[in-house]
């Protein structure tokens, strides 16, 4: 439905993103992932007609949007912080651009209650954006980039400015409000956790290009390359005798590189591979080690809360083969 055709931006000749290629079928969302500055708001600017490209092409529905201009892309903006109209209430700012297409006042308001109840914020109508939460201002924003019916959702760091527990309530509100209204979205992030919760693709960015592109489990569990593994999440890259050792430990083929998730290595009075534990800190949901295995070298591994494991202990690790991933050699 989305279509980006090895498309390329540039800014004063410095290339921003390039060649990137990505398809997203309607109603899915597309998280782009990536670190600051490797070029998503660039991409996603793109594809609204805010920035010209310097190759490519951006289509939807099979149609090339070159040339038709930001308006009539159907394409709705939603960045970090809101940007409501602070003078407009709740209402007003979720009904304004119905209001610009001069729909009657009726309508607005049926579909400004409709929006309103989506995002959960019933009862919120008259009450200005001063007095909103963090929270409260992003369902607002989102309701009105909703109300008129986009084409395509695009959403840049939307939840990046809000706290850490209340960016993981939202990115799960953010799925279902998303998934109710058949929304086709591109959600621009660097936190993978807010990938893996909102969206149903992935698209890994760095320095401009799409390094992986696929659905959010495929990407997970197989990082193209030791540098994207880190970027979702696994702690440590292993390669040589390191990886041998715990790849066979976990029943899975030989590998030149190992990607492992700190929660893959469990200490475990039936483990197979003995250690030394060098370093412990108590977390609320466990123990997080640091042990030096006999081939291995220094892993990272989870104890259950309460465990004793202190520096100079010997403890015994098992392995969870769903929690690593086989890289191909770099
Ligand atoms: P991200 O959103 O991933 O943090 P951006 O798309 O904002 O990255 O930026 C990608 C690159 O393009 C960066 O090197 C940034 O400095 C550069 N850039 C972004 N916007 C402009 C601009 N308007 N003029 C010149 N360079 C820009
Ligand atoms: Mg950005």
């Amino acid at each position: 439905m989305l279509e980006l055709d090895r498309v390329s931006v540039s800014y004063d000749g410095v290339p921003a993103v390039t060649a990137a290629s990505l398809r997203l079928p309607e109603a899915q969302v597309l998280a782009v992932l990536g670190p600051s500055g490797c070029g998503k708001s660039t991409l996603l600017r793109a594809v609204a007609g805010l920035e010209p490209l310097a190759g490519g092409r951006v289509l939807v529905d099979g149609a090339d949007l070159a040339g038709v201009p930001t308006h009539r892309r159907g394409c709705a903006l939603m960045f970090q912080d809101g940007q409501l109209f602070g003078h407009l209430t709740v209402a007003g700012n979720v009904g304004y651009a119905l209001r610009l297409r001069r729909t009657p006042a009726r309508d607005v308001a049926r579909r400004v209650d409709e929006l309103l109840a989506l995002v959960d914020l019933a009862g919120y109508a008259e009450r200005l954006p001063g007095t909103l939460s963090g929270g409260e201002r992003q369902r607002v924003a989102l309701a009105r980039a909703l109300a008129v019916d986009p084409r395509v959702l695009l959403l840049d760091e939307p939840l990046s400015a809000l706290d850490a527990t209340l960016r993981e309530h939202l990115a799960g509100e953010l799925r279902r409000i998303l998934r109710r209204a058949g929304t086709t979205a591109v959600l621009v992030t660097h936190d993978h956790e807010e990938a893996f919760a909102v969206a149903d693709r992935m698209a890994v960015m760095r320095s401009g290009r799409v390094v992986q592109e696929g659905p959010i489990g495929e990407v997970w569990q197989h990082p193209a390359d030791a540098e994207t593994a880190l970027f979702l999440g696994y702690a440590r890259v292993l390669r040589g005798p390191a990886a041998a050792v715990v790849a066979r430990a976990a029943g899975l083929a030989a590998t030149p590189a190992l990607a492992v998730r700190r929660s893959s290595l469990v200490v475990s009075p039936v483990g197979r591979l003995p250690g030394v534990v060098e370093s412990a800190r108590a977390t609320p949901e466990q123990v997080r080690l640091v042990v030096r295995l006999e081939e291995v070298g220094e892993v990272d591994a989870v104890a259950p809360t309460g465990a004793h494991a202190a520096p100079g202990d010997v403890v015994h690790l098992t392995v969870d083969p769903h929690r690593l991933a086989a890289l191909p050699e770099s």
